[in-house]
């Protein structure tokens, strides 16, 4: 067992957190505002290996280990947790469902694309009617030929209106349940796809959320991702994978709440002493960082699981539970310690209280994570 960091995983950590703090911390509110995801950004991050964080260096990927991909997220997260989502959702979902059940001749279509920041990539499994049971979706993909005619809308779909490549489940099978449900990979400007309604969000807002609509789009039967009937099932093996950067997001979340509040807490001064002297706040700062760096390193063991090739369902679902949660909390507190301050736009106090709560509804609830981990215990 060892805790400690390589020195290339500290360089990397230096460097993501350099470049966050100057290519993203100027502009996150103004991107906030006008509910703007930065396109400029993308040659910036696939420069620094941002775009292709974990894929095979034979298509241009970074090939970092799952470790460093939490390293990556989490100094984003610190920063500005929209541009984190955006980037792990193009890494953990589209680009990763590419990469683990892909055919070569998919792998060699869209990754090189994905990981070179050319196209962002989203991926499609909630619906309107279909959330927390996403294998009840209406999505149908219809098999006419050599092509497949996908009709439904998805909801919710982080470049869903921006995305370049997208990921869609859909059911071939209604007879079959969730082993009647397919994985899919089109190119957004195939016929038949739009666009819906893009959300106005309460945070995160510089991440792209938007429905995606289809109507008689037909796509080549050779987008056909992974085995048909085996969609749904391929899902939760990349949630496995994905909920690990939900947490990593969430750890960088919350450490750039608490470092605002403990800057805050040494500057603000109150019956003639900074406000850091009061025991009340010492505590609140003492709680999170503990709780932070709980929740940091339960989300590596999950990570480090998962670089030596294990089933980590439960432990993804654990990280992925306890980090959002004490970033909630972390988000709290830094707006209580702020005071009126903490309420208005001048600090960044109000913004990751605004952006936090995506992370216990993101990729499964707490609820769901719960489930989860209670049906690993109970072995169901
Ligand atoms: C900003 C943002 C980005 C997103 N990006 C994507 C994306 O890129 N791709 C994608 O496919 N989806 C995406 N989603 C959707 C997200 O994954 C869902 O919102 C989430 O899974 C919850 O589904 P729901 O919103 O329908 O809530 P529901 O499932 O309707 O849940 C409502 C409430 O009921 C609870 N609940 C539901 N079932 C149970 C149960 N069995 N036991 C106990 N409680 C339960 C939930 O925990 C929750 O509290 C995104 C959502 C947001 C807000």
């Amino acid at each position: 067992m060892d805790f400690r960091p390589t020195e290339e995983q500290e360089l990397l950590r230096r460097t993501v957190r350099e470049f966050a703090e100057a290519e993203i911390r100027p502009h996150v509110m103004e991107w906030d505002e006008s509910q703007h995801f930065p396109m400029e950004l993308l040659p910036k991050l696939a420069a620094l290996g941002l775009m292709g964080i974990q894929f095979p260096e034979e298509h241009g990927g970074s090939a970092m280990s799952a470790v460093e991909y939490c390293i990556c997220i989490e100094e984003l997260a610190r920063v500005c947790p929209a541009i984190a989502l955006s980037v792990a959702a193009h890494n953990g979902l589209c680009t990763s469902h590419i990469a683990m059940f892909g055919n070569d001749a998919q792998k060699e279509e869209f990754l090189p694309r994905l990981v070179r920041g050319e196209v962002l990539g989203a991926w499609g499994l909630t619906e309107a009617g279909a959330g927390s049971d996403a294998a009840s979706m209406r999505t149908t993909a219809t098999r006419q030929g050599q092509c497949w005619v996908l009709n439904g809308s998805k909801s919710f779909i982080t470049h869903g209106s921006i995305g370049g490549v997208m990921v869609v489940m859909a059911v071939t099978d209604r007879t079959k349940g969730h082993r009647g449900i397919s994985a899919f990979v089109l190119e957004h400007a195939t016929p038949g796809m739009r666009a819906g309604k893009k959300e106005s969000k309460l945070g995160m807002r510089a991440s792209d959320t938007s429905e995606v609509v289809f109507e008689d789009c037909r796509i080549p039967a050779t987008h056909l991702l992974g085995e048909e009937g085996q969609g749904f099932i391929n899902t939760l093996q990349v949630l496995d994978a994905g909920r690990i950067g939900i947490a990593a997001l969430s750890v960088g979340l919350a450490q750039g709440a608490y470092e605002a509040a403990l800057r805050y807490s040494k500057e603000r001064r109150q019956f003639g002493q900074p406000i850091a002297a009061f025991q009340a706040i010492q505590w609140k700062l003492a709680d999170n960082a503990t709780r932070i760096e709980a929740a940091r390193w339960l989300t590596y063991r999950a990570a480090y699981l998962k670089d030596r090739g294990a089933r980590t369902t439960r432990e993804s679902s654990m990280a992925k539970l306890f980090a959002s949660e004490i970033a909630v909390k972390a988000a709290d507190d830094c707006v209580q310690i702020h005071g009126g301050y903490g309420f208005v736009k001048d600090y960044p106090a109000e913004k990751y209280f605004r952006d936090v709560k995506l992370v216990t509804i993101g990729e499964g609830t707490s609820e769901i994570q719960r489930l989860v981990i209670a049906r690993q215990l109970l072995g169901q």
